[in-house]
């Protein structure tokens, strides 16, 4: 029977009140329920004999009941139940409060398993009120006397419930045809999934409980690397027109660059430039640190397909980065005859934003944002795509951005741009369909940002320190915190603090104000005038997270900087020290908890954002830090993705399995690979 078309509600016990909450753990079917994995277990498998049983410790019993009887207590407010159990070896007095129901349940001759703690009263010594379990003709028991899962609850749920649901779901669905090719678990040794859905919620070892999670952690990698390949292949299939490599030309635009090019920023433009000349579309990541340097690198992509007579779009997440990538470009390709042109809401007339009917790209190189370019550019040639700040460019949004190149039998080649410092390991997990290239390697000459943490206490003294800079000619960012509820309380809080500042503290200098509440071109003329240092102090939303750059901004205010995750902030750091002169970023908060001071020292010791990934990693686990749609992995096994062997033989297997047509035989995996590529395409 397929598992979906089992309801909860056909197990016993399961009546409308449990499959309400139920429900609230997202479980609907036994199928969602057998895939509710417990959270950790407990193990209570060694008893202790009664003659060895000591006060004080967590102990389980294996006892025959000898006598039980409930009684009021003195006071009448409470139920006692007492009773008396024995071993070969002695005998035990075990209280329970408030429970004189199990007078009746309990019979004397039961044999029970007793877990809880031997405490020495007044009264006398008893175990008291300990978890019990009676163990039935099969001895088969599911609570005690065994490793016994323990799994994240809702109010009026207990463990005993949910374990004796979940041993009938089992019992229900046991044997379930297995999704993976036999070759595939002969390969790797890998658990049967009949045996490690059993072993993964009722485990006979600690040993086989780790093959079961080996198993389940396995399918999740293998079917990310399945769906990656798979993703390759189509894309190799694919026809694009090759971009010949203008050595010479590059040269020489490389030789007119302000500054010499990084190792790690001529690796890249290499890796780029071999891609582009092949028949097939490129598609690459190309991760680099804020302020490494990845514009300069899409600069010199851009050029190389231009000498080829291809357009180039650059698609980038916001109106402000869009902004600031076309005055970069144009300032860099505009003395080589490259036309290079704008789209964002406001450069365009009101009238061409929301319109149907496509628009045509005349310039070499368009800059705009995601949306704009992808629904309403019309292209005579485009070449290659450029796209800031998103990890991957779907199969869907490349076909669509095809539709409009010009060309209908080539695809553009694309490159994306990310400054989310992805450890290795886990970019190949994820990101299996891309090429990667890394810029690890900051421009010589950049001091690293001095950070330090604020107490509320200090944060006139930093205001005398600002005076003093602003005074030398530098500019101050000040970003205020996301109110996720709201952005309209968000901007308040901006305004609020923009008050203050201009008003009071610094009423003799320029300060400025950017939200997200402002119009595309009253922002633009903010981003405008901070970069003609029109405005010494900026005092904004994250807005200006990702991708500004106004070299002459030197210091980087966070205020309440616990509210943000450590990629952030290292975002936020990294719109400072993108010149010569040292930057400071000082984090204010009020927050004493021991957590969030660990994780903000981690940023005053580190300036290193590969680094402070892995310590986010740690301290929060990839779900939080990577989010969940990213990557299309589900947040309970994505533990997984710290395992680079078993990435590697998730890999080999996805592999293999493509070589000799394993998916033909294989229509339930197929179906998963099928559901598992619609969902990363959904990003
Ligand atoms: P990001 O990787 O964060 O997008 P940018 O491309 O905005 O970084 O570059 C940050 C700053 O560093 C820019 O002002 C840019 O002109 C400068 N820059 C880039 N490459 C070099 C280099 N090799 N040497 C010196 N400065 C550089
Ligand atoms: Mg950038």
């Amino acid at each position: 029977m397929p598992l979906n078309d089992i309801n909860i509600t056909d197990l016993t016990g399961v009546g409308p009140k449990a499959a309400k909450r139920l429900h609230a753990l997202g479980i609907r079917s036994v199928r969602d329920l057998v895939y509710y994995f417990p959270r950790e277990h407990t193990d209570s498998s060694h008893t202790t004999a009664l003659a060895e049983v000591q006060s004080g410790v967590e102990t389980t019993v294996h006892v025959v009941l000898k006598k039980i009887q409930s009684r009021r207590a003195r006071n009448r407010r409470m139920s006692i139940t007492e009773a008396r159990v024995s071993d070969d070896t002695g005998e035990l007095k075990v209280t329970w409060f408030n429970q004189p129901h199990l007078a009746d349940s309990l019979r004397e001759g039961d044999e029970l398993l007793l877990s809880g703690v031997v405490k020495q009263t007044k009264y006398g010594t008893s175990m008291q009120s300990p978890v019990h379990e009676k163990i039935a003709n099969d001895h088969d028991t599911l609570h005690l006397g065994r490793i016994a899962p323990k799994y994240s609850l809702t109010w009026g749920l207990t463990q005993k419930q949910l374990r004796y649901f979940m041993k009938q779901a089992l019992e229900r669905v046991l044997p379930i045809a297995d999704h993976l090719p036999a070759e595939i678990i002969e390969r790797h040794s890998l658990m049967p999934l009949t045996e490690a859905m059993q072993q993964i919620h009722f485990p006979d070892s600690a040993e086989l409980f780790a093959a079961a999670k080996r198993r389940f952690e396995f399918d999740e990698l293998y079917i990310i690397q399945l769906a990656s390949q798979q993703i390759r292949s189509e894309i190799q299939a694919m026809n694009a027109a090759p971009l010949q490599f203008h050595e010479h030309a590059v040269k020489n635009f490389v030789s007119d660059l302000p500054f010499v090019l990084t190792s790690a920023q001529r690796r890249s433009t290499w890796d780029i430039l071999q891609d582009t000349q092949r028949g097939f579309p490129m598609n690459r990541l190309l991760i680099g640190d804020v302020g490494s340097g990845k514009t300069v690198v899409a600069a010199i992509a851009a050029f190389n397909a231009v000498q080829c007579g291809v357009q180039v779009a650059i698609m980038a997440p916001t109106a402000i980065l869009a902004q600031q990538h076309y005055t970069t470009l144009r300032s860099l390709l505009e003395q080589h005859d490259i036309s290079v042109e704008l789209w964002t809401s406001d450069t365009k007339t009101p009238a061409a934003a929301g319109q149907q009917q496509l628009d045509e790209v005349r310039a070499d190189v368009i800059v705009g944002t995601h949306a704009l370019i992808q629904e309403h550019a019309s292209f005579t040639n485009l070449g290659l795509a450029i796209v800031d700040e998103q990890h991957r460019f779907g199969v869907r949004q490349r076909k669509q951005l095809t539709a409009h190149s010009g060309n209908s039998d080539t695809v553009p080649h694309l490159l994306s741009m990310t400054a989310t410092p992805i450890p290795r390991s886990l970019a190949l997990a994820l990101y299996g369909d891309l090429d990667l290239s890394l810029i690890n390697e900051m421009p010589a000459g950049r001091q690293p940002v001095m950070t330090r943490l604020v107490p509320a206490a200090k944060r006139t003294d930093s205001y005398g320190f600002i005076r003093e800079h602003v005074a030398a000619g530098e500019q101050v960012f000040v970003v205020c915190p996301l109110v996720e509820e709201s952005e309209k309380i968000e901007a308040l809080s901006v305004e609020h603090e923009y008050e203050d500042l201009s008003q009071n503290v610094f009423a003799d200098l320029h300060v400025g104000m950017l939200h997200g509440k402002m119009k595309a071109d009253e922002k633009d003329a903010i981003m405008d005038q901070m970069r003609r240092k029109k405005i010494d102090i900026l005092v904004a939303t994250s807005v200006i997270e990702v991708g500004v750059d106004i070299p002459d901004a030197t210091i980087m205010i966070i205020e309440n900087a616990e509210r943000f995750g450590l990629a952030q902030l290292h975002q936020f750091r990294g719109r400072v020290g993108r010149s010569d002169k040292q930057s400071y970023c000082f984090l204010f908060t009020q927050s004493r908890s021991p957590l969030t001071q660990e994780r903000l020292q981690a940023l005053v010791d580190s300036n290193d954002g590969f680094a402070l990934a892995q310590k986010d990693l740690e301290l929060r686990g990839a779900g939080e830090v990577y989010g969940t749609m990213q990557s299309g992995v589900s947040k309970h096994s994505i533990l997984s993705l710290q395992q680079p062997e078993l990435i590697e033989e998730a890999q080999v297997a996805a592999r293999l399995t493509f070589q000799d047509n394993l998916l033909d035989t294989q229509p339930l995996l197929q179906k998963k690979l099928t559901n598992f590529v619609e969902s990363i395409h959904l990003e």
